[in-house]
C-alpha cells in the first residue's frame, strides 16, 4: 500500500481570525523547509482549515516522516492512500487490503468515519460507515467495532479521489517557527543551553545565537562543538545565525583587574551585555540561556539576579526550575547530548576561582567593575566588530 500524501494536524485550539492566517502561513513555510532536505517532489495545498502534502513522485517514508517530525505546530501526521473511484465494491477491496497491511495485529476495535465532499456519490456518509464496517468485520473477525473511543478510526474521504487513512503519527507538538519573532541564545558548548535554545524555539520563535570564545584558551575544536550543537538544533529551527565573539581580551582584562572570586560573575555580565547589544542590532525580542537554579556557583538566586541586571531585555531561562536529569533527557531526544558531553574547554571554565562567591552584592561587584572603566569600553567595541558571523543549517 503506498502512501501518496499526508494529511498533517496541528492544534487549532486558540487559533482565531488572523492568527489562524499567520499560524498556518508559518506552518506551512517550515514544512517546505523541512521536506527541500529530503528527497522527492511534494506539493502542499492549504484548504478547508488543512494542510495536504501530496507526494508527486516517489519518495523515502522513514526520512519524511522524520523530516516533519521536526517540525514545530504539526500535533499528528497522517498518511493518506488515494486511489481512484471504480465503484464501492472495487473501495471494499482496497479497504480491505489497506487495514490487513496497516495493522498486521487484528485484534483492534475500530470505527469507520466517511466524509461525502462529493455529494453524487452514491452512498450516504452513514451507508459508507455502516456498510464498510460490516466488510471489515467479514474480513477479519478478530476486529470489534467501538463507535465511542475506538483504537482505530478509519477516515474515507469521498473527494474527487478517494482518500483513507487511519495513522497518526506524532509531531513535535509547539508552534511553528516565525509565528513568534526572535531571540538571542547564548549557546555555549554545555548540555543545557542548546536544550533552552529547542523549548524556546517549540513555542515558534526564530533563533540566532551568540558564542563567547577565548583563543587561545579555547581551541578551534571547542569552537566546533558549538557550530556542531547549533546544527543539530537547527534541524528543528532553521537556519541559525551563529555570532562568534572573542572574549579573550575582556576576559584577561577582568582577570586583571577584578578580584578573583568574582570573575565569573562580571565575566557573566559582560556576556549577557554583548549579547544584548547583538540581539538590538539583530532584531532580536529577547535573550535565551540555558541557566537553571543553583547549579553551580554563578546560578544561585543572588548569582542570576546579579547577571540579570545589566540588560533591559527580556532573559528567557526554560530550564531555569529543571533538574540536570530532566535537562539530559530532553538532550538526549533531541540528539544533542552526545555532542554536548565531548570534552573541551569551556571559556568560562578556563578563568574560574577557586572559591567564587555565590552571593554576589551588586554593589561591590559594580566597585570592582569600575576598575575596568579605562579600556573596557574600547574592548567591548573591539568584540562586537571583530565578530564572525557562521551561518548554521
Ligand atoms: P551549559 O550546559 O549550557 O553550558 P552550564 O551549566 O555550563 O550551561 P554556565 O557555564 O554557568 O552553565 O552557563 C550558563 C549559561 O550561560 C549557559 O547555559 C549559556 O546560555 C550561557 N553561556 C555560558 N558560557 C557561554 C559561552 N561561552 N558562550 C555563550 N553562552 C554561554
Ligand atoms: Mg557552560
Amino acid at each position: 500500500m503506498k502512501f501518496t500524501a499526508f494529511l498533517i494536524k496541528y492544534a487549532e485550539i486558540a487559533l482565531k481570525g488572523k492568527n489562524r492566517y499567520l499560524f498556518e502561513d508559518a506552518l506551512v513555510k517550515q514544512i517546505r523547509i523541512a521536506l527541500k532536505k529530503v528527497d522527492g517532489k511534494f506539493e502542499i495545498t492549504k484548504s478547508q482549515g488543512r494542510i495536504y502534502i501530496e507526494c508527486l513522485e516517489d519518495y523515502d517514508f522513514e526520512e519524511t516522516v522524520g523530516g516533519l517530525q521536526k517540525v514545530f505546530g504539526i500535533t499528528g501526521i497522517c498518511p493518506v492512500v488515494h486511489v481512484e473511484d471504480h465503484g464501492f465494491e472495487d473501495l471494499q477491496k482496497v479497504i480491505v487490503h489497506y487495514m490487513d497491511e496497516v495493522y498486521p495485529d487484528k485484534h483492534k476495535t475500530f470505527k469507520v468515519n466517511a466524509r461525502r465532499a462529493r455529494k453524487n456519490y452514491p452512498l450516504t456518509s452513514m451507508e459508507i460507515n455502516s456498510e464498510l464496517g460490516g466488510t471489515i468485520l467479514d474480513a477479519f473477525p478478530e476486529m470489534k467495532v467501538d463507535v465511542h473511543t475506538p483504537e482505530i478510526e478509519l477516515f474515507v474521504e469521498i473527494r474527487e479521489k478517494i482518500y483513507i487513512y487511519s495513522r497518526v503519527i506524532p509531531g513535535a507538538g509547539g508552534m511553528p517557527i516565525g509565528s513568534n519573532g526572535k531571540a538571542m541564545l547564548l549557546l555555549s558548548g554545555g548540555i543545557d543551553s542548546p536544550v533552552a535554545g529547542y523549548m524556546i524555539a517549540k513555542r515558534g520563535v526564530k533563533i540566532d545565537a551568540v558564542y563567547f570564545h577565548a583563543p587561545p584558551y579555547t581551541s578551534e575544536r571547542a569552537k566546533q562543538k558549538v557550530v556542531d550543537l547549533a546544527r543539530i538544533v537547527s534541524a528543528y529551527t532553521g537556519p541559525i545565525y551563529l555570532h562568534v565573539i572573542n572574549f579573550t581580551d575582556i576576559q584577561l582584562y577582568i582577570y586583571e583587574k577584578c578580584p578573583h572570586e568574582e570573575l565569573t560573575i562580571i565575566m557573566r555580565r559582560y556576556m549577557m551585555k554583548i549579547a544584548e547589544h547583538i540581539a538590538q542590532e539583530t532584531d532580536c525580542a529577547g535573550l535565551i540561556t540555558g541557566e537553571s537554579i543553583g547549579q553551580v556557583a554563578s546560578q544561585t538566586l543572588k548569582s542570576l539576579a546579579a547577571t540579570n541586571e545589566v540588560c533591559t531585555m527580556p532573559v528567557y531561562r526554560p530550564v531555569i526550575g529543571f533538574d540536570k536529569q530532566e535537562i539530559i533527557e530532553i538532550a538526549n531526544k533531541i540528539g544533542t547530548f552526545e555532542t554536548s558531553i565531548q570534552p573541551f574547554e569551556d571559556c568560562c571554565t578556563i578563568f574560574v576561582a577557586k572559591h567564587p562567591v555565590t552571593k554576589p552584592n551588586l554593589n561591590i561587584i559594580k566597585r570592582s567593575e569600575r576598575n575596568l572603566e579605562e579600556k573596557i569600553d574600547e574592548l567591548f567595541q573591539t568584540a562586537i566588530e571583530t565578530k564572525e558571523l557562521i551561518i548554521v543549517e
